[in-house]
């Protein structure tokens, strides 16, 4: 016997017949004579309804109020899936993220987990209940509901399998897999049957939605086993673990990309040697999370910046370096808007030389021009516009041969 945390996204609870299939899901485990832990999401798109209705009230609704808002649509996910599971003639019991013992920071929209007390829900298998706790939610020491950011319910389901020293956590969600990259873009994509746990960090943190990046945190850290599987197929998944078995060590395991973002330059900066750290200080100050920073020389004692920010965030990013515009005297500021990052990753490349070369010259055939550029030892991210997004992606996909079927090593 063993314990097996389950996890259903939006789209696989969206619907009373879905929640009867997610049901189903976990009595399978169940009478497999499994311990089992079902976390899920808001139902269907709920969330964003949630999201726009409060956007009608007012244009900057308290933080503290949106996660009171966001974290009932979990709460309906939980409730209902408890009574399918009991129509069934299976004990089942509901528990909100606090009720589950989910301590998180004192942060509203974006809460890091602290620790669980696991005790209740651990009360509750013991008597041989099916436990359904509610994703994306926590609350602080104070007694705070706090949420974990938009996909968080993948880190819920992570964390508790990490407490709860699980056997494996299933992510079940509406594509089969981890895939080359986005299937709903590109076509050719091609479902991996394994991925490590920094190949799927990196892929997460560049922009595939697919997984949220602090459930792959969790995951690497206390070396959970984990699958995403489809809620509909029985197929298997993709493995998420220290060395995917089933794959060959390729350069380029995967893409990512993500629109929506922008790049802002300053220039005619004092070359001073506290410049840097003032700008990036009280960017940080005001929660803007800056990505790639590219420092140019100018003579004169000047220098000049260009970083990129998300879209939404441009508007504060000026009004902050405008403030300081006497410490740091720049001539001006300068933003482009819709550009998109597009990012090959691959643990191959650590040993590689010119894949980074080899995706320049992918772009540069495609008349695609890249804006800015950042590397680490397992990917390399490139800075476009939006427009030319989907076509460097598929071109990226064709010339690096993911939708080849790699051969089993
Ligand atoms: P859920 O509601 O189940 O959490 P999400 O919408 O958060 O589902 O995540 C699944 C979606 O992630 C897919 O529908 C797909 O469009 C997207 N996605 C992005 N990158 C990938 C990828 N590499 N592999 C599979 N799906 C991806
Ligand atoms: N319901 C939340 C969202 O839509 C959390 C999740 O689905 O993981 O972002
Ligand atoms: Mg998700």
């Amino acid at each position: 016997m063993g314990l097996i945390v389950q996890k259903f996204g939006g789209t696989s609870v969206g619907s009373a017949e879905k929640i009867q299939n997610a049901a189903n899901r976990a009595i399978a485990e169940k009478k497999q004579g499994h311990q089992v832990v079902v976390v899920v999401s808001a139902m269907g798109k709920s969330t964003d309804s949630l999201v726009s209705l409060a956007k009608q009230i007012t244009a900057q609704p308290s933080k503290r109020e949106m996660d009171m808002l966001l974290a009932t649509g979990e709460q309906v996910t939980i409730s209902l899936l408890s009574m399918a599971l009991q129509e069934q003639g299976y004990d089942a019991v509901s528990y909100t993220g606090w009720q589950a013992g989910i301590r998180t920071e004192h942060v509203h929209g974006n809460a890091r987990i602290t620790d669980i007390n696991t005790s209740a829900v651990e009360d509750q298998l013991s008597e041989g209940k099916i436990v359904v706790v509610a994703g994306f939610q926590g609350m602080t020491e104070e007694g705070q509901i706090t949420t974990l950011g938009r996909g968080g319910s993948d880190t819920t389901a992570v964390a508790l399998a990490a407490a709860l020293k699980a056997d494996k956590c299933d992510i079940y969600t509406d594509v089969p897999g981890v895939f080359t990259t986005d299937p709903r873009y590109v076509k050719s994509a091609r479902k991996l049957s394994g991925i490590s746990y920094d190949e799927m960090l990196e892929l997460a943190n560049l922009g595939a939605g697919v997984l949220h990046p602090r459930a792959v945190e969790f995951a690497k850290n206390y070396l959970v086993p984990l699958e995403v599987r489809s809620s509909t197929e029985t197929e298997a998944g993709t493995l998420i673990e220290e060395e995917p078995s089933m794959e060959q060590n390729l350069i380029v395991r995967g893409i990512a990309f993500e629109d929506q973002i922008t790049r802002v330059t300053v220039s005619g900066l004092a070359n001073g040697l506290t410049t840097l750290s003032t700008i990036f200080t009280a960017l940080a100050k005001r929660n803007i999370n800056v990505d790639i920073i590219i420092q140019t020389a100018a003579g004169d004692n000047k220098t000049g910046i260009s970083f990129s920010v998300k879209s939404e965030d441009t508007d504060n990013t000026v009004a902050v370096l405008d403030e300081y515009k006497d410490a740091l005297k720049f001539d001006q500021i300068e933003t482009e808007s819709k550009l998109a990052k597009v990012s090959i990753v691959g643990s191959g490349m650590v040993s590689n030389p010119g894949v980074a070369a080899e995706m320049f010259a992918v772009l540069a055939k495609k008349n695609i021009q890249v804006k800015m550029v950042s590397t680490s030892e397992i990917k390399v991210s490139t800075v476009i516009s939006e427009n030319d997004m989907v076509k460097a992606v598929e071109a990226l996909h064709d010339a690096f041969e993911l939708s080849k079927q790699a051969s089993v090593v």
